[in-house]
């Protein structure tokens, strides 16, 4: 059935309300699944009302893409691991920065034939290959930089910034031109140019910049959907397009201001370094170092006559899904009259609400669990800061030594409680790269082994009656 233009464009103005919603709902874990549901609800009626326009030349190809992209979806996202999830974002945003590319390539070509180019249309095109091209290869070095088949580190090398800037311009000057003229070889040029310039503005970042990056591939992926909804016409397009590139990049923002970053020195910067110890004997490389490992029977000690204690996790949480059996120990330590609360740093896991989906997945009400910002000054009068699988967010060596890579990020203040027990399998550091000042200190102890194993240990001897 084809509806009519009028009917499509309330349709695509009914999608974009329900796309605003759904941004709404993801604004607090409570809500987040109503905003997920709007949001479906929209891209479905998006997509029918494309499909019933006067538009469409052939429902044979709509239909073998929607069955192999579909496909291919469906298998990724029933396969990934919570833990990668930022690589299968990464690889989605390439493949949003190559539809881009392609639609923009193909719109000249079938503009060419008919004759209907103009400069406007030609400078819309150049602006979806440009973006969309940077976005593609950016995101396909941050996803192998993040499935480790390239070096998480920044590769830096001398004149690389002028090198970045002279071919941002030349790309900018093959546009206009290409815009002005339509010379095929400028636009071979500036697409190889931006492609090449998405892979060099990327390779010098790492390490804990990584989180802001996604942020950011995410806008330009926005930003690349505004600029083909341009070339083609498509109101929603470029509306859907400007609320992710706009949502991405306050997104970064946010995380910049964190971090306590700013978003330039993170765009154009790159920082992360030493790589980690081995994982063998961890306790005697533990000892080496002066770092105290304990039992699980000492934290249990003081977590059961404490008044209070804090769990920060992080990204170990994740690998160990030990969110479960976290939520057993809380249940346990609350019995006996101990408040308990989780901490959660911005950037803490291994990518933005890391912690809070996974906590909210082992039913861990809200209340429990706080903000960086509204928790910390409760750690001098907390009895047991419990680490769980974290390790860059608490390291003091950002706040203390201003030679590390990590120096200016705000942390979890878990150095300030009373106790601290480091969960965690190594001596190995987090994701930075960067040694963990708080092992060192006085009052703090590592319990090495895998998280939900410990913890699920914990578990066992607080129903035994502990001690
Ligand atoms: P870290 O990466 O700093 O540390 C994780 C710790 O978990 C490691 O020390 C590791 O030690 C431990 N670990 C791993 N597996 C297990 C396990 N099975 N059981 C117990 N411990 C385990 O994590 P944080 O969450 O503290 O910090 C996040 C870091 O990731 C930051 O640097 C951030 O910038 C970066 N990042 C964040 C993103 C985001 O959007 N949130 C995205 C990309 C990067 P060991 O190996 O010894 O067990």
């Amino acid at each position: 059935m084809e509806i009519s233009a009028n009917t499509q464009a309330i349709a695509y103005l009914v999608s974009a309300v329900l796309f605003i919603f759904a941004l709404k709902g993801l604004t607090h874990p409570s809500s987040a699944r109503r905003g997920n549901y709007y949001g479906m609800a929209g891209m479905v009626l998006a997509v029918l009302a494309t499909l019933s326009g006067g538009e469409v030349q052939s429902y044979g190809f709509i239909i073998a893409g929607i069955v192999a992209g579909g496909f291919i979806g469906a298998v990724l996202a029933s396969r990934v691991a919570m833990t990668d999830m930022p690589q299968l974002v990464a690889a989605l945003h390439s493949f949003v920065g190559m539809a881009a590319v392609l639609v923009a390539i193909g719109t000249f070509i079938n503009r060419a034939a008919s004759d209907t180019l103009n400069a406007v249309l030609m400078g819309e095109l150049s602006a979806g290959i440009v973006i969309g091209a940077i976005t593609f290869t950016g995101s396909v070095v941050a996803f192998g930089k993040l499935q480790g088949l390239i070096s998480g580190q920044p590769v830096r090398f001398t004149g690389q910034h002028t090198l970045n800037a002279l071919i941002a311009i030349a790309t900018v000057l093959l546009a206009v031109h290409f815009a002005l003229t339509g010379a095929i070889w400028s636009l071979v040029l500036m697409t190889l140019l931006a492609f090449i310039l998405g892979l060099t503005l990327i390779i010098p970042i790492g390490g804990a910049d990584m989180p802001v990056i996604i942020s950011m591939l995410n806008s330009y992926s926005g930003w690349a959907a505004a600029a083909t909804g341009f070339t083609l016409g498509n109101n929603l397009l470029i509306i859907v397009g400007a609320l992710v590139g706009f949502s991405g990049a306050i997104l970064s923002f946010i995380m910049c201001k964190a971090m306590n970053r700013s978003i330039i020195n993170v765009v154009f910067g790159g920082f992360g370094s030493e790589s980690g110890g081995g994982e063998s004997s961890a306790g005697a490389v533990a000892a080496e170092k002066g770092v105290k490992s304990a039992a699980v029977e000492d934290a249990i000690y003081w977590m059961e006559d404490a008044n209070r204690v804090i769990i920060i996790p992080g990204y170990g949480m994740a690998v160990a899904q030990a969110q479960h059996a976290l939520k057993e120990m809380m249940e346990l330590l609350e019995a006996r009259g101990v408040e308990m609360k989780f901490a959660i740093h911005p950037v803490a896991g291994r990518m933005p609400g890391h912690m809070n989906v996974l906590l909210a997945e082992a039913d861990i009400p809200y209340e429990n669990v706080l903000e960086m910002d509204e928790i910390n000054s409760e750690f001098p009068s907390t009895d047991v800061a419990l680490v769980v699988g974290a390790n860059d967010v608490v390291n003091p060596a950002a706040k203390e030594d201003s030679s590390s890579p990590i120096y200016g990020m705000p942390i979890i203040e878990a150095g300030k409680a009373r106790q601290v027990y480091f969960l965690k399998r190594s001596m190995r550091p987090g994701y930075s790269g960067v040694d963990n000042l708080l092992f060192y200190q006085d009052n703090t102890s590592l319990i090495f082994g895998d998280a939900k194993e410990t913890i699920e240990k914990m578990v066992t001897a607080l129903k035994g009656g502990g001690h």
